[in-house]
């Protein structure tokens, strides 16, 4: 039978601060007898608010008085130590011959076990980081909020945290965890874990998984399971929602029930979060070689209009083909065929019906094309530059891209020679063809432009005096300014 503390001090006639020992997260069942004898001998004293440092200690919050430690040998993980990385590996022993724990912990485990190459390996210990720190020479500290190191081995950089722990976070009155500076022991450490999959270790030296919340059977089943009470895992940090998407579509795991109820409720908590993290974790999502399964299940799990960015995402859902969709779909293959991916390209070409709708609108008021391309753009730039967090260094490939296409236009005169000199050329070219492959511009033009790169001086000049005479002009008409808008633009991008 279990109590809540609130029960038992009703039930005692005592009045008591009970707020301060937050009765919601306290549970109490056969440890009921401890706590009675304590009560009784602090019943008459007015030293009642020592009870509560002295039953943190004592009695453990009821999650982890669920969770059981279950040890994973060899035969039933089958993960062989020579997957990880000889930098993961080095790390662990090193901190290991010290007398700290060490293991590898989170995602790398969840592959190992899948049977897919990590892309990276964390190590979570009980060394702290200025302990870590002094074990490594090649290791820095980083991180405000929670500090981690790390190590540096080879090429490879590792990420070393310190366990954490679950007692001294203070959560602001929604449920966000706002500071989160304790350490703590395995235990609390696999409870603070997002998913069950997610809070497995491994010891590769005795060979061993530790799973505290039937992580294996999980990832057996392919789902993702949200460890304690979704809701209010949720409120204390709501990117928990974006990896909740991520993961699922990046593993075609299904996500459980009661872990996708809250997100639809939750979804607007995301518009508090900075927006330098949450643009990191759209990117994570956009760049982790399953962008177009990940948007699935964005819809369908209720956060497509959480953000602007995951908005400009969706039409990648319709059926009928757009730059959106093209261009998630080619980042994912290129992925899988370890080619290189730019983020600015992909932003350029997610964000571009934007972009372009202002641009037509600006083109039927009268402007020329450059001019209304720069006043689109500068319409978009405080979203770009402010609301949105995307780092300068993409913007301004962005603007560049887009700042670009009306030029193809120009085929005529020196504009040409001109264009294919600039720095952004290759890239805003490989634009113009996906825009070339949706209809938005004459395929022709697309050759055109590829041949004119390929070509010698003499051809270059006999192609352009091949194009009409009437493009030049189509291209030079209807200047208008817009003031200061499209100043401040072209200034930064040509
Ligand atoms: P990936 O394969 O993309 O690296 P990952 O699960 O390893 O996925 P990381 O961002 O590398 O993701 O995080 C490492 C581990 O840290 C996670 O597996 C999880 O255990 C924990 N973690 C990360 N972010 C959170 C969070 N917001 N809340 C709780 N635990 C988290
Ligand atoms: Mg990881």
């Amino acid at each position: 039978m279990a109590f809540t503390l609130e029960e038992m001090l009703q039930n005692h006639s005592i009045v008591y601060r009970y707020d301060q020992i937050q009765t919601d997260k306290l549970y109490y069942g056969s440890s009921f007898d401890r706590f009675y004898t304590v009560y009784r001998i602090f019943l008459n004293s007015n030293k009642l608010i020592m009870l509560k440092k002295w039953l943190k200690k004592v009695l453990p919050r009821k999650a982890a008085d669920t969770s059981k430690q279950c040890v994973l040998p060899f035969s039933e993980h089958r993960i062989k130590p020579e997957k990880l990385s000889f930098a993961a590996e080095k790390v662990i022993k090193r901190l290991q011959n010290a007398d700290f724990q060490a293991y590898v912990v989170g995602g790398a485990v969840r592959d190992l076990l899948l049977g897919v190459t990590p892309k990276d390996f964390d190590v979570a210990t009980n060394a702290t980081p200025e302990q870590v720190r002094k074990l490594f020479r090649r290791s820095r500290i980083i991180g405000r909020r929670f500090p981690i190191v790390h190590v540096m081995v080879g090429p490879e950089t590792i990420e070393v945290t310190t366990f954490r722990g679950g007692e001294l976070h203070c959560q602001n009155e929604l449920g966000r965890i706002m500071k989160d500076t304790s350490f703590g022991t395995l235990v609390q450490d696999a409870m603070r874990r997002d998913f069950t999959a997610n809070a497995l270790y491994y010891d590769p030296f005795k060979q061993q998984v530790l799973d505290y919340h039937h992580g294996v059977e999980d990832i057996r089943a392919r789902r993702l399971v949200m460890i304690g009470e979704p809701l209010a895992r949720y409120q204390e940090d709501p990117v928990r929602m974006l990896r909740a998407v991520r993961l699922s579509g990046k593993l075609g795991f299904s996500v459980e029930a009661a872990t996708a109820e809250p997100i639809m409720q939750c979804a607007p908590l995301l518009q508090r979060e900075p927006s330098a993290r949450l643009f990191d974790e759209i990117l994570k999502i956009l760049f982790c070689g399953h962008a177009s399964a990940c948007l699935h299940q964005l819809r369908d799990l209720g956060l497509a209009g959480a953000h602007p960015l995951l908005d400009a995402l969706m039409p990648a859902m319709a059926t009928e083909q757009n730059i959106v969709a093209l261009t998630l779909h080619n980042t994912d293959e290129r992925l899988r065929q370890d080619k290189s991916v730019s983020v600015g390209f992909v932003l350029a070409a997610v964000l571009w019906p934007r972009v372009q709708k202002a641009w037509q609108q600006y083109l039927d008021s009268g402007m020329s094309a450059s001019g209304a391309m720069n006043t689109a753009i500068a319409d978009e730039r405080t979203h770009l530059d402010k609301s949105w967090g995307i780092p300068q260094r993409y913007t301004v490939m962005m603007r560049e891209i887009w700042t670009l296409q009306p030029q193809f236009e120009a085929r005529r005169g020196a504009r040409p020679f001109r264009l294919v000199t600039q720095k952004r050329f290759r890239a805003a070219f490989d634009f113009l063809c996906l825009r070339a492959q949706l209809g938005e511009v004459q395929q022709e033009k697309a050759e055109w432009w590829q041949q004119f790169q390929q070509a010698t001086e003499a051809e270059r000049q006999k192609m352009i005096h091949r194009v009409p005479a009437s493009e030049s002009l189509a291209s030079t008409r209807k200047r208008r300014r817009k003031p200061k808008a499209k100043d401040s633009t072209h200034e930064k991008t040509s």
